[in-house]
């Protein structure tokens, strides 16, 4: 069915447009336009896209499909591997997975295959025309074994287990900390990539109408230990899937002034507690300069959140646009939108004023160095370099590690330095019964790497309550 056609573009807001809006930037391909991409699909025999999805989706299987117009079906080839193919469809890095390796990218452009993944769920969740508020949970699984497994983490890696396991027949409840469910997803990834009631919403809502109960506002570790769950809970096997949320920071002089946040924070009270809005019960500073600290997507997400809230934005990074970890897609989107970049830059002071909020941030200039263990090259700051750029907020988006709360109240669960949970290949940690995945074993990492990481730790957890 190939030919010679160009990757089919996709239609987005206008930049200027958008920046003023925390609506979805890109409207994604309608029928016509994703029959069109589809016919660019060759149907390889050894498809490189499927080696390279760390799901194993099978890609041109459910291409076919929307090439024969049958996207329901297409949804169900998806959905084989995926349970939440709109949410993955928009934020997976399909540019370094399976677009990084379709055979048509090596002469020309790949099949753009995340868009047509988005078009299928989104074709099908419209199709069904639910409730936009229909997160439900507890309906009774049809093959309930009523042997009752705890998932801790409603983010991709807790959902993606749960799924599986209901699938299965377990009766499956998952412990959330926060009031709503969705991980990263629901506070983290800003509504202008990836909408909440739309998308979030409905994928989560789909997952627990196959039975799945949430309890949300239960911090285990606090609120219940593991421990508790399964000797006094009747819970027979545990998945921790509490992620990587805490953040770093820069540790220089002047970061306890007003006006500094954490990314997590800033995305946080936006997202999830609507802070944006005046009327918000802790409406957040609305600073006119901003300069965000780090080149990842999160950066980008809390840089292009700040410039819809009307400030004038900076992102200040210590290497080249080369060595970002952010997708380039996100850059892009962020220049168009008006960001700027100070490359090659690193932050030495935060610089207050007289009653304690920031008016300045100090920095070096930098040049890249031999390649660091990782390979990429090491910044040096350059002698005499230092120079300030104004600013009313500083952002700081330098990563994020995990919290030691279930380490710490879970006897016998061991960790590696840095406190990332320890598993072996099938997802078990030390502890008998308790499996891990997702951020919180391998670090911040993705969302589909952490739903492969779900569905491999419940085919464990069956094999293991099967064995019992
Ligand atoms: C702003 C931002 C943008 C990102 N953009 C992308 C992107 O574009 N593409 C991509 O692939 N990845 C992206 N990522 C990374 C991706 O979101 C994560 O890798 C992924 O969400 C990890 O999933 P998880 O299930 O392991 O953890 P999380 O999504 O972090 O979910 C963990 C959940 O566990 C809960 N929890 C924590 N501790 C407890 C406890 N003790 N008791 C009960 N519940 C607890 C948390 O509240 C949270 O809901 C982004 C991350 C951030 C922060
Ligand atoms: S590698 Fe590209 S062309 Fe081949 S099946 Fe996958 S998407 Fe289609």
């Amino acid at each position: 069915m190939a030919n010679k056609i160009d990757r089919v573009p996709v239609r987005e807001q206008e930049p200027k447009v958008r920046a003023t809006n925390f609506e979805e930037v890109c409207y994604g391909y309608n029928a016509e336009e994703a029959l069109l991409e589809a016919s660019r699909c060759l149907g390889c025999k050894n498809p490189r896209c499927v080696a390279a999805c760390p799901v194993g989706i099978d890609i041109p299987g459910f291409i076919a499909e929307v090439y024969a117009g049958n996207f329901e079906g297409a949804y169900n080839v998806i959905s084989k591997d995926s349970s939440l193919p709109a949410v993955c469809g928009r934020v997976c890095p399909q540019e370094t997975q399976c677009e990084g390796s379709c055979i048509l990218g090596i002469k020309g452009q790949s099949v753009s295959i995340g868009k047509l993944e988005r078009f299928v769920a989104d074709t099908h969740r419209e199709g069904k025309k639910r409730k936009a508020d229909s997160v439900e949970s507890g309906a009774t699984p049809k093959n309930s074994n009523g042997i009752k497994v705890a998932v801790i983490g409603s983010g991709p890696a807790g959902l993606a287990c749960a799924s599986d396991l209901a699938k299965l027949g377990y009766s499956v409840t998952i412990f959330e900390s926060l009031h709503r469910p969705g991980g990263v997803l629901t506070y983290g990834i800003p509504e202008f990539r990836l909408p909440k009631k739309k998308v979030v919403e409905q994928e989560i809502g789909d997952l627990l109408q196959m039975g799945i109960k949430i309890e949300t506002n239960v911090f285990v570790g606090r609120s219940v230990t593991i421990d508790e769950l399964m000797d006094k809970e009747g819970f027979k096997a545990v998945f921790v899937g509490t992620g990587a949320g805490l953040p770093m920071f820069l540790n220089i002089a002047g970061e306890n002034l007003n006006g500094v946040f954490s990314a997590n924070e800033y995305l946080t009270r936006n997202n999830l507690m609507q802070a944006f809005e005046e009327s918000s019960d802790t409406p957040i500073f609305r600073a006119k300069r901003v300069c965000v600290v780090g080149g990842g997507n999160v950066a980008m997400d809390a840089a292009r959140t700040a410039l819809r809230l009307g400030a004038e934005v900076t992102v200040v990074y210590r290497r080249s646009e080369k060595e970002m970890p952010a997708r380039v897609e996100e850059v892009h989107h962020a220049k168009e939108e008006g960001v700027n970049f100070c490359m090659l830059t690193n932050p030495v002071e935060i610089i207050g004023n007289e009653q304690g909020w920031v008016k300045a941030i100090k920095c070096v200039k930098m040049e890249l160095g031999e390649p660091d263990e990782g390979g990429r090259r090491r910044p040096v700051a350059v002698p005499g370099s230092e120079f300030e750029i104004p600013t009313d907020a500083v952002i700081v988006s330098l990563g994020t590690m995990i919290n030691s709360l279930i380490a710490d109240t879970t006897p016998g669960i061991a960790t590696d330095k840095k406190g990332r949970l320890q598993t072996d290949a099938v997802c078990a940690t030390s502890k008998a019964g308790v499996f891990a995945g997702g951020d919180v074993v391998t670090g911040a990492a993705t969302v589909i790497l952490a739903m492969g990481e779900g569905r491999k730790a419940a085919k464990a957890i069956d094999d293991y309550l099967n064995k019992r």
